[in-house]
């Protein structure tokens, strides 16, 4: 915990020295004593202080001084650290502007100089001041601080970022926090690109890429080895599992990952159907448990790193990343995963991230508090996230294409919301537009059956329509369906050239893509269930198929 600050400033050396020196001796075991020698200095101070969210407890600041007097500078103080106590140190002749700056900025005391002795003179007045400030401080956040408005894209990308990556932080809405408004004020920069990162030791970063902030926060971005026998592209369930697997069997693992650990499952507000959790667990939970299993094991995990690329030449395949790096393996799993379909509609790209989002975003519970949100979609994951939101919006209406969701999601979950009375359900609806100018306020939907159409109020939209994998980044040398998933093991057809490509023209492993070596698990692979455990049992089996593989190299 940093101790509270008690700021002076005297432009007379000796005086200077010699408040520091009587507060020091009363205050310093709970207290930081810093002295400044002028107002200018001590608001240089001041910012510094409040970017790295340190608490200034009370100032005390002589009146005479030639750059800018006291009263000058507590009114410029005050604007950043409100709540600080304000002691002025004056000679006889000053107590007329004392007594103004009672008036005109709240000063809590004038100190006539010179105090002596300070236990009569100035310790009674300043542990009056500092129980009353203790008595109405909270304590302040010890992490990072991000400083954005609430329906920006791009403060919504870093907060999801930070939650997804489990990386406290607090949230300061520059519209509505004075906080906030603050903070933006000491960074000196008058409109700045949000959001706005502030960092405990008083450093910042402006609209960063995840990588950056991968950087900064300490995530490993950067791979360690020259060689590893297995390099997993994706670290959802199917990725991290393989990961687990194949280190505790003594691969060289790593884990390259674009987003955060957890995959789709790592949105997931509650998985009931797990085997081994009968109360359900969280997915950021799972996830939890999962990396740290795997970083057990001693995997690597390059967080906010995006494959773009992979080659083979013979036994050894790189993987290029996005930043321009490469790494090189003896196999690879891709275990890259899916993500939603776009929805048409009227206005829906414009409110993109501000207020229409695809996928759940499980930090955004409390912006929908006491509002409507719609969710599209009608399977468990749209389920899901209706329960989720439930808790905190007024209303929860999901939008379903066909007659029911009967066909579509479990029955644990059409039973939790039946029993669930501010969720809703419209079945036979579409959005035909999303309204809202700087984001989204209402969406005009049509019955199907009736051809009517219905404006309903909606401060948010959660989108979860039909899933895309993601291996468009993969050449033509990895074959695909006509849907872009990835075939293997016995769906490879001889046009696919397996058996040229590789020497012992053996017939490819179960899990096998058509490039040798190169292994697929997950939702990714054609044909595979889209279910976390399916996932989790693919990424597992397919260590074993590359340990077969390795053998023949
Ligand atoms: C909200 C929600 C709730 C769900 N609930 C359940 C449930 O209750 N029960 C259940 O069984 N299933 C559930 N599912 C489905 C389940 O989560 C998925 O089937 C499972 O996560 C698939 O795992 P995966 O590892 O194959 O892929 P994903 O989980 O999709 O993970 C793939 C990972 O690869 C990363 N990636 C992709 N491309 C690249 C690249 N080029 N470079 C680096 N990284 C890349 C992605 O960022 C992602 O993290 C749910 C899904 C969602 C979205």
């Amino acid at each position: 915990m940093k101790k509270p600050i008690i700021l002076t400033v005297d432009d007379e050396i000796e005086v200077c020295n010699a408040i520091e020196r009587d507060l020091r001796s009363q205050y310093g075991k709970n207290y930081k004593i810093i002295k400044t020698y002028s107002g200018h200095e001590a608001m240089d101070v001041v910012r510094q202080l409040k970017k790295r969210d340190d608490q200034i407890a009370l100032f005390l600041t002589d009146q005479r001084m030639p750059e800018m007097e006291g009263t000058e500078f507590l009114e410029q103080a005050i604007k950043i650290f409100p709540n600080a106590r304000k002691v002025l140190l004056t000679a006889y002749a000053d107590t007329s502007a004392a007594i103004d700056a009672i008036n005109k900025l709240g000063l809590d005391h004038y100190l006539l100089k010179p105090w002596d002795p300070p236990e009569e003179k100035l310790y009674p007045i300043v542990t009056d001041l500092l129980n009353d400030w203790q008595a109405n401080h909270r304590p302040p956040f010890e992490g990072i601080r991000v400083v954005g408005i609430q329906w920006d894209q791009a403060t919504y990308q870093v907060k999801d970022f930070l939650t997804r990556n489990n990386i406290p932080y607090q949230w300061l809405d520059l519209e509505n926090n004075n906080e906030a408004k603050r903070l933006i004020q000491v960074s000196g920069d008058p409109k700045p690109d949000l959001p706005y990162l502030f960092f405990p030791d008083g450093s910042s970063l402006k609209k960063p890429a995840n990588i950056e902030i991968a950087e900064r926060v300490g995530l490993q971005t950067i791979a360690t080895k020259p060689l590893y026998d297995l390099v997993i592209v994706g670290a959802g369930p199917a990725g991290l599992a393989a990961a687990v697997y194949g280190a505790s069997e003594g691969l060289k693992t790593l884990v390259i990952e674009q987003q955060a650990p957890g995959g789709q499952a790592g949105m997931s507000s509650r998985i009931e159907n797990y085997l081994g959790f009968p109360a359900g667990l969280s997915g950021s939970e799972l996830t939890h448990r999962a990396v740290t299993q795997a970083r057990r094991f001693g995997v690597e995990i390059l967080t906010a790193q995006k494959a773009v690329g992979l080659k083979s030449d013979g036994p050894s395949k790189t993987i290029q990343l996005q930043d321009g790096s490469e790494l090189i393996s003896r196999s690879v799993l891709i275990a890259s995963g899916v993500s939603y379909r776009k929805l048409e509609a009227r206005g829906l790209d414009k409110l993109t991230g501000a207020g229409i989002y695809y996928g759940a975003a499980m930090g955004e519970g409390e912006s929908v508090k006491d509002k409507d949100v719609v969710i599209v979609g009608g399977a468990n994951s749209a389920g899901q996230a209706a329960m989720y939101f439930s808790r905190y919006a007024k209303n929860v209406t999901m939008l379903v294409r066909g007659e029911s969701i009967s066909s579509t999601m479990s029955q644990y979950l059409i039973d939790q919301i039946a029993a669930t009375p501010n969720i809703r359900i419209l079945s036979r609806a579409e959005i035909v537009e999303a309204l809202g100018t700087t984001r989204l306020d209402c969406l005009k939907i049509i019955h199907k059956d009736t051809h009517k159409e219905e404006t309903i109020s909606a401060c948010a939209l959660f989108i979860f329509i039909g899933a895309v994998p993601h291996t468009n980044w993969l050449g033509e040398q990895i074959a695909r369906d006509d849907h872009d998933f990835i075939l293997s093991g016995t769906d490879l057809r001889p046009e696919h050239n397996f058996k040229s490509r590789n020497t012992s023209r053996r017939e490819p492993f179960m899990l096998e893509t058509s490039m040798p070596g190169v292994f697929v698990a997950g939702d990714a692979r054609h044909g595979s269930v889209k279910r976390v455990a399916s996932a989790v049992g693919e990424g597992s089996m397919a260590v074993m198929f590359i340990h077969r593989y390795l053998g023949t190299v």
